[in-house]
């Protein structure tokens, strides 16, 4: 497995020139090619604090697709420790690809009901003193110290700083790691997930701002897309070169597009948009929809 940190940059796209607008794309997907650039730093101080208590398992929690659950797996077997994934509801016959990866890198997976997962009931057999348990998504205010990190890889240089939102645990980190005159916006990827704004205020209480989070570019919910969606990422790939996946950072690149279509930034606005990975998600779409 390699992890290079050496790999991120920082890329230009020259669309809005004509809007008087700058963007740049920090790449933190070039870290790996099937685990979440921004699970890595949102990992970082669990992984430090599970090393500190002397645990020897990391436990948590995710759905069939989770990047999380994949990047847990990956940090545990690079760092000696065993891992084991909570998946909400039954195992299916055939197990989708991450969790087979999950696998790969010797996750323990425990399949548990829809109502047991909502609950986040943790199985007997994992209860023991010895696991350290991170949360889903890797929530937390520890989640959003190591996320706060990606901007000593991305320049100081702009006025807005984009990127897509799950938990919002990179949001509050990125939050907090912004100069005064620099905003966060972050585009959720769920539907109507109006809890989003005080779960990321409890993560920067000690920040003096707050972020903006914008609702309208779902395509439907978590993980759903539709044909604007995929043609607009495609075309992004062409003009760019750089590719996105359908599940988050697709939905940015166009939230951020048509934001500025629509004049939402200020002439003279500089923008960075975090490249947050996620492009092994890809792979559940049928073959030949994305060009790349
Ligand atoms: C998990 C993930 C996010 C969302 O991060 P949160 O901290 O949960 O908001 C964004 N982009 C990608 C590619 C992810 O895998």
């Amino acid at each position: 497995m390699h992890l290079s940190f050496d790999h991120i940059t920082i890329d230009p796209v020259n669309l809005f020139a004509q809007k008087n607008i700058a963007v740049s794309v920090v790449r933190l997907d070039k870290i790996h090619t099937v685990i979440s650039g921004n699970k890595w730093f949102k990992l970082q101080r669990y992984l430090e604090d599970a090393d500190k208590l002397n645990k020897k398992k990391i436990v948590t929690f995710g759905g069939t697709y989770s990047n999380h659950i994949v990047a847990v797996a990956a940090a545990c077997k690079m760092n000696g420790l065993a891992s084991a994934g909570i998946i909400r509801g039954e195992r299916p016959k055939l197990l989708s690809h991450t969790l087979v990866q999950a696998e790969e890198y010797g996750m323990q997976l425990h399949f548990i009901s829809r109502e047991d997962y909502n609950k986040k009931i943790i199985p007997y057999s994992l209860q023991q003193d010895e696991n350290y348990l991170i949360n889903e998504g890797g929530y937390g205010e520890k989640g959003a110290f190591g996320a706060a990190a990606i901007l000593n890889y991305s320049g100081k240089d702009f006025t807005h700083c984009c990127c897509a939102v799950g938990t919002g645990t990179m949001m509050a980190g990125l939050i907090q790691a912004v100069s005064p005159y620099q905003k966060v916006i972050g585009i959720s990827v769920l539907k109507n997930n109006f809890e989003l704004e005080e779960n990321v205020r409890a993560l920067t209480k000690n920040a003096r701002k707050e972020g903006q989070i914008i609702h309208d570019y779902h395509f439907g919910g978590y993980a759903k897309h539709t044909p604007a969606l995929i043609h607009f990422m495609n075309d992004f790939y062409r003009q760019t070169v750089i590719p996105s996946d359908f599940v988050y950072t697709g939905k940015l690149f166009y939230a951020v597009s048509d934001l500025v279509k629509n004049n939402f930034f200020p002439a003279g606005s500089r923008l960075l948009l975090i490249h947050s990975g996620g492009l092994q998600g890809n792979d559940s779409l049928k073959k030949g929809t994305l060009i790349y």
